[in-house]
């Protein structure tokens, strides 16, 4: 294969609505060292560890996707940095830059981030989105079950590493909607991109309710009794809808209240090798068995066996992606119960 033709995908993953694939989220551990109360179980059955995929199979599958349009990675879980050889996974991936990959990112609770996020940025990491729920020290250990400070430490250390850092929040009605003007002061005056994000049904033990929703205009309202809030219009495929504030950025991704599935151009695959062509899919594929026979095409010029039926598999069920997640919990066949740290954010 010469270098002209491994820049031209051999083909991009489309969805029945025309949305092309182009960002894949790899989820690579569900284990979690926090107890967010919107996600994590009371009582977590952990993958069983002999059940993941290897690194190897993780980065031949990342390769595969790469060759078929997918520009952008996350890696996610559970919190991905509990998994060892996560750093050097994320060197081994800038072999796939030559091949049509533009941007490596992932998400992290920050609480072992001081410890990583020197290694990580040399690793060649591009971005770091990091949730953090309140500032206030007895909150945030109601919400997380964690110390606040070691977050703080590891954000400090990715801005010195030189890291574009978001910060995520979601925010629960009763709980920590407080945090509106705080939170956005503090990220206003360290330069950090906020995003809010709408509290979804998705926390493991299925205690959501509509009315724990702080909805984007909640949060507008909120922000405006202290703000002169500019609207940015043109969202394009990202989630949230920005708006700015003192001249920087603040996202708010409001899936309940607002969807933003209509340009949704993502795709997600589990530690155990579950995809999934929408965080609210009522069934995943189990790809597993294929993932781990899938070898690393660098040196094929023909596409084998097995890339093919994969890519055929993929292609019918990306194809079937619902329109949203108003489309899907609309529909009257059962959810199915997952909860956020199984699949990644
Ligand atoms: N552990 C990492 C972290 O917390 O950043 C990565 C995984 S976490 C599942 C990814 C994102 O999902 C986080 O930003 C988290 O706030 C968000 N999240 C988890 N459960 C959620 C829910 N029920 N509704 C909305 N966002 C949720
Ligand atoms: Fe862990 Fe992230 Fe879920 Fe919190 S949101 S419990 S940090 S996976």
């Amino acid at each position: 294969m010469n270098s002209m033709t491994q820049l031209q995908p051999v083909t991009i993953f489309k969805d029945q609505f025309g949305r092309e694939k182009r960002k894949l989220r790899i989820s690579v551990t569900d284990r979690c060292n926090f107890k967010c109360v919107y996600c994590m179980p009371e009582h977590p059955e952990w993958m069983k560890k002999h059940n993941l995929l290897s690194f190897e199979s993780l980065y031949n599958f990342c390769e595969f996707m790469v060759l078929r349009g997918i520009d952008q990675i996350r890696i996610t879980g559970g919190e991905p940095l509990m998994r060892q050889g996560v750093v050097h996974f994320i060197q081994q991936l800038q072999q796939l830059r030559k091949l049509g990959l533009k941007r490596i990112s992932m998400t992290t609770n920050a609480h072992y981030l001081k410890q990583y996020a020197h290694a990580l940025k040399q690793a060649g990491l591009d971005g770091i989105n990091i949730s953090l729920d309140s500032l206030d020290e007895a909150q945030f250990f109601q919400l997380t079950q964690k110390q606040l400070q070691p977050v703080l430490d590891g954000i400090e250390a990715a801005q010195q590493a030189g890291f574009e850092i978001k910060i995520n929040s979601v925010l629960i009605k009763g709980l920590n909607e407080q945090q509106i003007i705080p939170l956005t002061k503090w990220a206003l005056q360290k330069g950090f991109e906020l995003r809010f994000i709408e509290f979804m049904p998705l926390d493991g033990d299925q205690n959501w309710s509509k009315a724990a929703v702080v909805t984007e205009q909640n949060i507008l309202d909120k922000l405006k009794t202290v703000f002169e809030v500019q609207t940015l219009h043109g969202q394009g495929a990202s989630p949230a809808r920005s708006y700015l504030i003192n001249g920087l950025p603040i996202g708010i991704i409001s899936t309940i209240s607002n969807s933003f599935c209509g340009s949704c151009d993502r795709l997600r695959l589990n530690a155990q090798g579950e995809f999934f062509n929408c965080l609210f899919a009522r069934k995943g594929l189990n790809l597993s068995h294929e993932i781990q026979q899938l070898k690393s095409s660098k040196t094929t010029e023909l596409m084998p066996h097995d890339a093919m039926a994969l890519q055929q598999k993929l292609g019918s069920y990306i194809w079937q992606k619902e329109q949203g997640f108003h489309a899907i919990t609309a529909q009257s066949s059962p959810s199915r119960k997952i909860s956020m740290h199984m699949i990644g954010g």
